[in-house]
């Protein structure tokens, strides 16, 4: 997914290099030099800004946590069981304070199960988070991806679907990217979903709707989607998964080209 990002930033004229390491820069009369090492040796890159999107620490500092019997761990986040609660049984920790994924979605909904919790002991089972990043185009996901399914040792129908043979993406112009689809072999059970490509933030909805209630492939498949739109390509990744697209040539899923087993 992250290969159609990095095509359409080449496409406007970025530059992108890939598993390498910004180094150090200096400021020479206003203009920033970055010495950057890549795998073909190093990089000198002249920018008038700089811009660091990684990096981020807890920071507990003059909150005196200990004085309310609260832990911080070796990462430095807060210690607390998997229901969020804190080595003071009568305080919980949500949202950022939690730990990574740093997601407003997550945190909200961890506030909400939480009063649950406490207020009557019945949370909802804990739901897949999703994540969007607004790049251009966009990239969403939900669940696990086909490596994490493999790495589980689970076996997986995986279906890819591009927009370039979606009515609605061809209409809009909007072709860069595909839907993928990861279910268990056995179960048809969707797993995992990922998407690149327009408004892929608004479509992994659907998916996340899947997962909750544990929609098999065959599920998605049977739901009519009104046409022309984007998540018929989520509806056609699922049927991709069974060998069963329409709208792409594919082979059955033993042998398959949109779908593998
Ligand atoms: C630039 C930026 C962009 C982001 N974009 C996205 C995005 O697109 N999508 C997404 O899902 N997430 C995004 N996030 C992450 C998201 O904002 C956080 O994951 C989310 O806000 C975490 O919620 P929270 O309630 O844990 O913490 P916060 O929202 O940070 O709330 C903590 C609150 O506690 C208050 N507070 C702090 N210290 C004290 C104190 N000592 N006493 C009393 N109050 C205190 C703070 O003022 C704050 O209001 C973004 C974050 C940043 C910084």
């Amino acid at each position: 997914l992250a290969q159609v990002v990095a095509k359409s930033a080449v496409k406007l004229g970025i530059k992108v290099l890939v598993s390498s390491k910004a180094v150090k820069f200096e400021d020479r009369n206003g203009t920033l030099h970055v010495q950057v090492d890549t795998p073909e040796g190093e990089v000198r890159i002249e920018a008038s800004n700089i811009l660091v999107s990684i990096g981020k620490r807890p920071s507990f500092e003059g909150m005196a946590l200990e004085a309310a019997g609260i832990r911080v761990n070796a990462k430095g986040l807060i210690e607390a069981d998997d229901t969020g609660k804190t080595a003071n049984a009568r305080i919980f920790v949500i949202g950022d304070a939690s730990g990574p994924p740093y997601l407003a979605h997550k945190a909200s909904y961890q506030g909400i199960q939480t009063a649950l919790r406490i207020a009557n002991g019945k949370p909802s089972p804990p739901a897949p988070i999703p994540l969007a990043v607004f790049t251009d185009p966009e990239v969403a996901s939900v669940g696990l991806s086909e490596a994490e399914a493999r790495a589980l040792g689970l076996k997986v129908l995986v279906g890819r679907f591009p927009f370039t043979a979606s009515g609605r993406a061809l209409a809009s112009r909007d072709l860069d990217g595909l839907v993928k689809v990861t279910a268990d072999a056995s179960t048809r059970r969707v797993l995992g979903v990922g998407i690149a490509g327009p408004n892929a933030s608004d479509l992994i909805g659907e998916a996340c709707l899947a997962l909750r209630m544990g929609a098999t492939v065959e599920d998605v498949s049977a739901t009519l989607h009104p046409h022309p739109t984007l998540p018929e390509a989520f509806l056609e990744a699922s049927e991709a998964a069974l060998g069963q697209a329409i709208h792409i040539l594919q082979r059955t899923p033993s042998g398959s080209a949109g779908a593998s087993a």
